[in-house]
């Protein structure tokens, strides 16, 4: 036979396009349409339905760049449409590639019932199965003039991304508003030839089965009047009823559909618009679920379930009822979907208790599925976090997205870096988005890597990122793919019933040990600094308001501050966002995250204040007039003052000297450390007294600032490029070096530049009986796609080092052997980087900065090996936010020579959480716990969250060893329970808990954590 093949494709294109598609919709009328623009940001639905409207027309523009309009269409349903499906289109001027990018709607009935949200890919809303004649009809629609910003040409500097720069010019012309019939054949058959076509495409051309597909759409497209399709639909149909028919070989890949939508809680919208695209979103779901019996749908994200609660009550009705049927499916137990790079230990298991907590008190329900698919790489400590919050099993497709290396698995087992196991599904359809496309169904099957063990995958399946969700036609499509020869089978699927029956599947699932590292959007760690520094300050500060305001709490009676807690908790959570953290939203999301940032730390220093002022006494009670108590919010004691407690300050001697180096720069020396600063600022020698070792690499410079190009092939913000590397500048000229304190507690020598357009200013301190250098660098950056480095060449031979995690720390290899390490040329660090010898070691460490990189050259004249490590302080990309990091910014680093891991993680606290001074009249506060062994670490003080006065403490092993101790307790002891992250008691397996007296006694694993409920007696 002839071979016609792409002649036949040809047509079925051309013919579905230009008249199949269009004849869905034979019969259309106008609607009549007014709006109101709201003069700001968006008002309460009453008010926007009341509103005075004026007329506006088809074409016509409207929508000012963040803007919101209410938009009514009437109209009346025509006689002669009596029996018919009639259903309004709106076309706010979508274009038609991009829903949840641009303008979105959410239409409500006049009472103000939401009915369903409008984007590009759902425009319809049904008036009625069959209509009356003579019906009238009045729509409601809050039109959201969200601007395109990411565009065709992506990635170009846009001012849209704030309202405060984005002018007022409309960015829509309203298209299609009309009433129109509805012809469900024409829509059954345009399903029919798309998932067939597709299909087709995807088979092997010397296959029977991609024939017998392409003669039977033939004969559909030959049975079909070009001129009458309404009426030779159902005779086209009929053609294709047999292949349709056919099913799948029984080794075909089986997919778990879960309708879903990815809903960024901010991105390239500001946090207010998800709270709508939420509820639009929602709406649209709760509807397809009524039309759709076998339709499942999941939703992820407690803190979007609680902004649809709070603000959009008649859907979240709709919502709990469907969830109450078992269609409308909670998933992830978390707050969001946050970053889990850079989240502090405490606010990592925070996501699971209050993502959890939410679910349990709404819902009833108890997620087991840790859902993270967009998140940018996964720590080694979250696999112990997952397990210690009740959960077992862990989503993602990200990985998927790395440059350079496939991974090897797409059903497999995580190991976290204590040993924790969690089974783990990247889907193998690769995206979060999938629409049922025969391209993508193919793929999934083709990809997964698991094949002949296993057969199971899942695939989200919506429009997401700014939302929408499932179409009807995904549906249509799935119900054509359950058993059809030539494809993988589709139904739909909850997330836990995948994961059990995937489990249950493959009994020995391959091991991945140790973090899950994306490589891309790498810069992430990095841009938008001050959010950053705002996450990390809100951390430390909780830590100390929970740990003072329960000591205040046991010690004093004072109330301790339940509901405000949890509600800057919560706030502090979903800054955590996997685009609000990692930097990568607009320049609205982090303007308002600074504010937020700076409203929450005057609030938690209020609660500290005055949780330590009544641990302290009133200084008029002192007859002396009060005393100076330094309280110390850090796990480990220092300046004779314990952790958690508080003792009268005392002066030490100090013994600091700094002079004049021959040939320029200063010699600093505390007796513990000698740092050798030369004529140009940098610190060209840093010898630990203990052991006479020198830290700086012969020949090198520590403290250098570095400046590299950094302009991406895409994804600004989240990428740095490798070639980056290619070019730097070393910043070594100098404005000043000059001692900037001298005393026996601290001497300090003072730095200035300038480069550029921008101007940096750092003190190098050392203080008495401290074996760190401080560094605080104040830089004011003006520069333009720019990669700002700090950098410490040290005299270290290692393979590998450590850089602190949840919970822990993980090990990268300082060299480039395989494609894996060299991949890893940008990574995150929380507050320590160590690296070691046998019996000396090296830690940096910091509260600022979380990127970082390692590298390592052999030295031509003496053989050894530098290892440098450079901390990344500022980038300056323009897009998605023009001015990204432009302007002031403080950090601190700290070089700790001789430092053992041990060292690297009490530096890393103290750095971080500075001793508090009060004038009180107490002699001393009693910690509550005290533990007696070092290398067991406190990360959390304090009381339950059930309001029952128990005191709650989580203790890890943080030196990777194994650990025994005991922990203390300064108050009579009634009970002592190990416990989960949400405070309810450990049924699994641990380390030895042992209760001792007033005490506990603990023999953990390395890095082992476990949550305590003490009880106090009486
Ligand atoms: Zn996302």
């Amino acid at each position: 036979m002839h071979d016609d093949r792409t002649l036949v494709e040809a047509r079925l294109k051309r013919v579905l396009e230009e008249r199949i598609r269009p004849a869905v919709y034979p019969e259309s009328v106008p609607l009549t349409v007014s709006v109101w623009t709201a003069p700001g940001e968006p008002v309460p639905v009453a008010e926007g339905l009341a509103a005075p409207r004026s007329p506006i027309a088809v074409g016509d523009a409207w929508g000012a760049p963040w803007s919101t309009s209410w938009i009514t269409v009437t109209g009346t349903v025509p006689e002669a449409w009596a029996g018919r499906t009639v259903e309004a289109l709106i076309d706010l001027g979508f274009d038609a590639n991009m829903p949840g990018f641009q303008c979105e709607g959410l239409v409500y009935r006049p009472d103000g019932t939401p009915v369903k949200g409008l984007n590009p890919q759902n425009q319809w809303v049904r008036i009625a199965a069959p209509a009356a004649g003579g019906e009238p009809v009045l729509l409601h629609v809050e039109a959201a003039a969200n601007p395109v910003i990411l565009d065709y040409h992506p990635f170009l500097p846009t001012e849209l991304g704030d309202k405060e720069t984005a002018g007022d010019k409309p960015q829509y012309r309203l298209a299609r508003m009309d009433l129109a019939v509805f012809d469900e054949t024409v829509w059954q058959l345009v399903l029919d030839l798309e998932v067939l076509g597709e299909l087709m495409a995807e088979l092997p051309a010397d296959g029977a089965r991609r024939w017998e597909l392409l003669r039977a759409v033939e004969r559909a497209l030959d049975a079909i009047d070009l001129q009458d399709v309404n009426g030779t639909a159902e005779a086209a149909r009929s053609c294709l009823v047999e292949v349709l028919a056919a099913p799948a070989a029984p080794s075909a890949h089986r997919i778990g559909a879960i309708g879903h939508a990815h809903i960024d809680s901010a991105w390239l919208w500001p946090l207010r618009e998800t709270v709508r695209k939420v509820a639009r979103t929602a709406a649209n779901m709760t509807a397809l679920l009524e039309d759709e019996p076998d339709f499942l749908y999941t939703m992820s994200q407690a803190q979007q379930f609680a902004w649809i609660k709070e603000h959009r009550p008649e859907v979240y009705a709709r919502v709990k009822k469907a969830v109450a049927d078992g269609r409308f499916v909670p998933a992830g137990g978390m707050w969001v979907e946050s970053d889990t790079n850079m989240p502090s230990s405490e606010a990592m298991a925070r996501q699971f208790v209050h993502g959890k907590r939410f679910f349990l008190a709404e819902f009833g329900i108890e997620n087991e599925e840790a859902w993270l698919p967009d998140t940018f790489g996964f720590t080694g400590g979250l696999p112990q976090i997952i397990r210690n919050a009740g959960s077992k099993w862990l989503l993602t497709q990200k990985i998927s997205w790395s440059q350079i290396n496939k991974f090897p698995h797409h059903t497999f087992l995580w190991e976290g870096i204590d040993g924790t196991r969690i089974f783990t599904h990247f889907p193998p359809v690769d995206t979060y988005n999938c629409s049922m496309k025969g391209s993508e169904i193919a793929h999934a099957a083709r990809n997964f890597k698991d094949k002949g063990v296993a057969r199971h995958s899942l695939a989200p399946t919506g429009w997401g990122d700014g939302g929408g969700g499932t179409t009807r036609e995904m549906v249509g499509k799935a119900a054509r793919l359950r058993d059809l020869e030539g494809s993988a089978t589709v139904r739909w699927q909850r997330p836990a019933e995948f994961f059990a029956e995937a489990e249950a599947e493959y009994p020995k699932p391959p091991v991945w040990v140790g973090e899950l590292y994306l490589e891309l959007h790498r810069a992430t760690l990095t841009s938008q600094a001050r959010t950053k520094q705002g996450n990390r300050r809100s951390e430390n500060l909780l830590r100390e308001a929970e740990l003072w305001c329960a000591t205040a709490a046991l010690r004093t009676g004072l109330a301790y501050p339940y509901e405000r807690l949890d509600r800057i908790w919560k706030t502090v959570l979903l800054h955590q966002f996997h685009d609000i953290l990692p930097g990568s939203s607009i320049a609205w999301v982090h303007r308002e995250a600074e504010a937020t940032y700076a409203g929450l730390a005057a609030e938690l220093e209020e609660l500290i204040g005055t949780a330590q002022q009544a641990l302290a006494g009133d200084p008029a009670a002192d007859p002396a007039g009060g005393r100076e108590l330094v309280f110390n919010g850090a796990p480990h004691g220092r300046s004779a003052v314990p952790a958690g407690g508080a003792a009268v300050a005392v002066a030490g001697p100090g013994d600091c000297s700094v002079t004049a180096r021959e040939g320029g720069g200063f010699v600093l020396d505390n007796g513990l450390l000698r740092v050798v600063v030369d004529g140009d600022g940098l610190v060209v020698s840093a010898v630990d007294a203990a052991s006479g070792r020198e830290a700086v690499a012969p020949g090198g410079r520590a403290n250098l600032l570095q400046l590299h190009p950094d302009f991406p092939n895409m994804w600004d913000a989240w990428d740095v490029d490798q070639f980056y590397r290619n070019t730097v500048t070393d910043l070594v000229g100098t404005d000043e070096v000059a001692v900037h304190g001298e005393g026996p507690a601290e001497v300090a020598v003072r730095v200035a530049r300038s480069f550029g357009s921008s101007a940096v200013t750092q003190t190098l301190t050392l203080r008495a009986g401290s074996g760190r250098l401080d560094i605080d660098t104040e830089v004011d950056w003006h520069e333009a796609e720019k990669f700002l480095k700090l950098a410490f060449p040290l005299d270290v031979h290692t393979e590998r080092y450590a850089a602190e995690t949840q919970f822990g720390h993980q090990f990268r290899p300082t060299h480039t052997n395989t494609s894996w390490d060299a991949a890893k040329f940008e990574a995150c660090n929380h507050r320590f980087v160590h690296l070691a010898e046998p019996g000396w070691g090296v830690a940096l460490v910091t509260p600022s900065t979380y990127g970082h990189d390692v590298t390592r050259a052999v030295r031509a004249d003496d053989g050894g090996t530098t290892t440098t490590v450079r901390f990344s302080l500022l980038r300056a990309p323009r897009f998605p936010d023009p001015r990204t990091d432009q302007g002031r910014h403080r950090f601190r680093h700290a070089l700790v020579p001789g430092a053992e891991i041990g060292d690297a993680v009490r530096e890393g606290y103290a750095v971080g959480l500075p001793e508090r001074r009060v004038t009180g009249s107490a002699e001393s506060v009693r910690p509550l716990v005290e533990l007696d062994q070092d290398a067991l670490v406190v990360s959390a003080v304090k009381l339950a969250d059930d309001g029952s006065g128990d005191l709650v403490v989580r203790v890890y092993e943080s030196g990777g060893g194994r650990a025994r101790g005991r922990l203390a307790t300064s108050f009579a002891l009634a009970a002592a329970v190990p416990c989960d992250l949400l405070e309810r008691p450990w049924e699994g397996t641990r380390g030895e808990v042992v209760a001792d007296g007033d005490g506990v006694r603990l023999a953990l694993r390395p890095f082992e954590l476990v949550t305590l409920r003490l009880t106090p007696a009486g």
